[in-house]
Parts: structure tokens; C-alpha cells; sequence
């Protein structure tokens, strides 16, 4: 048995059986023996690849996007450039790359990266240094100014609750022991407050998932944007309102169990992004697919400047990377985006108004 496992046997004899959100944050979070604390996860050698890992153009073009709204907003002489899970740093270089074409607009940039892993950090300091990052545990500790805001496969890594509807109450998903192994359990059924609003739209039988950490963060992004303006992109996978199972555990590429190996694979779970743009007490957008929010912003027409200068293999993967960002097979349909702007502004380029 790994360390890890044996805390968390340890604790669920000592404890009871634990919520998927105790497991999750346990095994991804765990400072000693957690997944994100000890290793780079991204990339061919990782487990898993993110949209700013498969191409330049995905940060290149969330920057400029984020830098139209900060246009549109006046410029602001001194704003918090952010980003939530910066993981490699390379969504970022890219996106400030592509502002530095915007007069004045990194010179007003005081940039904060929310990241717990001094792992990941560090690459963030390799790739960012020149702009002279500061780094946070917490979005709760960002400064008061206005706030623009990237957050790529983020909120997926939260750790999520599990409830089964039966009746007019629900069962909660746990993860205890059985025959000396861990194993899923259901707890008694019992009603639930904050999922009252769920019984018009489920049935006996269904599961939904709640993320109270994200909606808490949501809630502070959209009350500095609110407050003092901004804006915010959100990329991820998942949909308008979570229903279904959808915690799973990513390892080299593949899935596999999340109660195999814990802390050696990823654990997601889709994001519900209705949840998040109810929490946001500022203006957001309609949910818009990746591949849509891509095109709309010229990904193609970069694609082919881009293009000019490859041949060969470089091409190939150049084309392939494309298609993998934005066909509707790949990623351009599970993930989505959605902004968050002040009331009265204009939404971010590529997304509408609700
Ligand atoms: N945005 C990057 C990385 C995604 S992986 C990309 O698109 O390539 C998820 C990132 O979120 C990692 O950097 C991870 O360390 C970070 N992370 C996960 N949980 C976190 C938490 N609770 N607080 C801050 N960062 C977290």
C-alpha cells in the first residue's frame, strides 16, 4: 500500500467513510504525497494536455481577447493581470506576448498567479520571471484593482460532492472500506438545502454534483469585476448544469479508477458552469464551445499565417493541433467558455451578452 493510501484507510477507519470532495482534495492536494505537489502532470511525458500545451495560438488569442476588453474598459493604468492554475506558465507567455502589441497594456500589468504547487510554481517563475509575478494560494488574496482574469482547466480540479436523488431527499457518494479495500458507498438519504432548487429538474435516480470551493471563487472573481472591472475567461469542460457522474481519474492519457493508486493519477470532474455565472454578482456570457469561441476570435486566420512558415512535419502538427483545439470531436464542443465583464460594458470578444 502507498503512504497515501494508508492515511487514507487510517482515517476512514478512525473518521467513517469520507465525501468524494474529502478524497479528492486529499489525494490531488495532499502536501507530502498529493498528485499536483509532486509532479508536472501536463504534456506528452505527463498524464494529461491542456489547450495552451497543444498550441501557441490558444494563449495568443485569450490575451488579445482579454486585452480588447481592457481597451474597451479605458485602459486602465494599473490593473491585476491573473491567472487561476497557471500550471506550465505557457498559457500566460503566450497571452503576453501577444499584448505586448497593445500600447501601454503591460506597463499598467501587475501580474498574480493563484497556484499551490511549488512544483508548477517554479516552472511559472522559469517562463514568467521577467514579468515579475507574485504568487498566491488564494483568489481571496488578490488586490482590489480592476481584474483580468484567465482560468484554463482550472475549476475541473476542485473537489466536487456527489448526490443521488431518492425521493424528496438525497444520498451522498462516499468513500469508505470494504474487505479491506476503498470502495463507493451511499449515505442514508436526507434532504438538502442548497439542492431544493435541483428536485424541479432531476428524477429518482439522478446524481448531481456541487463544487462549493468553485462557487466561492466565482463569487469573488465576479465581485472585483462588478466592483471595480475587468474581466474574466473561464475554459473547461463541462456544461450549463451538472447532472450525472463525472468524477474520473486520468493517468498517462488514459482513464482509470479514482480509487486506484491515489495521488498517481489526475481527478476532474465537469465544471458547472451555470453554478458558476449564478455565484458571479457581475455581467457573463452565454456558454460558448471552445471551437466556437476560437473561430470567432481568428483562429483560423492565425492558423494560416502561422502555416506560412512551417512545412513538413512541423505542419502537420501544426494543422493537427488546430483540428485537436477547436473540431467539435475533440475539444471544440466539451469545453467551454464563458466570460464575466462589469453590467454596461461590452461582453469579451467571441461571446454574448446573456
Ligand atoms: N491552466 C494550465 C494548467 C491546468 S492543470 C493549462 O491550461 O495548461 C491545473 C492547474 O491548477 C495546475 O497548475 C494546478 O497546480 C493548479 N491547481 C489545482 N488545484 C488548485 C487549487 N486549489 N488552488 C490553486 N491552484 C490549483
Amino acid at each position: 500500500m502507498s503512504p497515501l493510501e494508508e492515511i487514507l484507510h487510517r482515517r476512514i477507519a478512525a473518521e467513517g467513510p469520507m465525501t468524494i470532495a474529502e478524497y479528492m482534495a486529499t489525494c490531488l492536494g495532499h502536501p507530502r504525497y498529493g498528485y499536483y505537489p509532486t509532479r508536472d502532470p501536463l504534456g506528452a511525458a505527463g498524464d494529461f494536455t491542456t489547450g495552451p500545451e497543444i498550441s501557441q495560438m490558444f494563449g495568443e488569442l485569450l490575451g488579445l481577447c482579454l486585452a480588447q476588453c481592457w481597451l474597451e474598459q479605458g485602459r486602465p493604468s494599473s490593473f491585476v493581470l491573473a491567472e487561476l492554475g497557471p500550471g506550465r506558465g505557457t498559457l500566460m507567455a503566450d497571452a503576453t506576448r501577444a499584448m505586448r502589441g497593445v500600447p501601454g497594456m503591460l506597463e499598467a500589468a501587475r501580474l498574480h498567479l493563484v497556484e499551490t504547487s511549488p512544483r508548477l510554481r517554479d516552472e511559472q517563475h522559469r517562463r514568467l520571471a521577467p514579468l515579475m509575478p507574485v504568487w498566491h494560494d488564494s483568489v481571496a488574496n488578490l488586490p482590489e484593482a480592476p481584474l483580468y482574469l484567465l482560468a484554463n482547466e482550472f475549476f475541473d480540479a476542485l473537489p466536487i460532492r456527489q448526490f443521488l436523488r431518492s425521493g424528496e431527499g438525497w444520498c451522498e457518494r462516499v468513500v469508505g472500506l470494504a474487505e479491506g479495500r476503498l470502495a463507493f458507498g451511499l449515505t442514508e438519504p436526507a434532504p438538502h438545502g442548497e439542492l431544493e432548487h435541483r428536485l424541479a429538474d432531476t428524477r429518482e435516480g439522478d446524481l448531481v454534483e456541487t463544487c462549493a470551493p468553485a462557487t466561492g471563487i466565482a463569487e469573488d472573481i465576479g465581485r472585483r469585476i462588478a466592483s471595480q472591472g475587468g474581466a474574466a475567461l473561464i475554459v473547461d469542460y463541462g456544461s450549463a448544469r451538472s447532472l450525472g457522474d463525472t468524477f474520473q481519474a486520468v493517468r498517462r492519457h488514459d482513464k482509470v479508477s479514482p480509487l486506484d493508486a491515489p495521488g498517481t493519477a489526475d481527478l476532474t470532474a465537469h465544471v458547472d458552469f451555470g453554478a458558476l455565472a449564478t455565484a458571479m454578482p457581475c455581467a457573463t456570457t452565454t456558454l460558448t464551445p471552445q471551437g466556437v469561441f476560437l473561430e470567432r476570435l481568428g483562429i483560423t486566420d492565425r492558423a494560416r499565417a502561422l502555416a506560412a512558415r512551417l512545412s513538413g512535419a512541423q505542419l502537420d502538427s501544426h494543422v493537427a493541433a488546430h483540428r485537436r483545439l477547436t473540431h467539435p470531436e475533440e475539444m471544440g464542443s466539451l469545453f467551454k467558455t464563458l466570460g464575466a465583464f462589469p453590467e454596461g460594458a461590452a461582453p469579451p470578444p467571441g461571446l454574448l451578452d446573456t
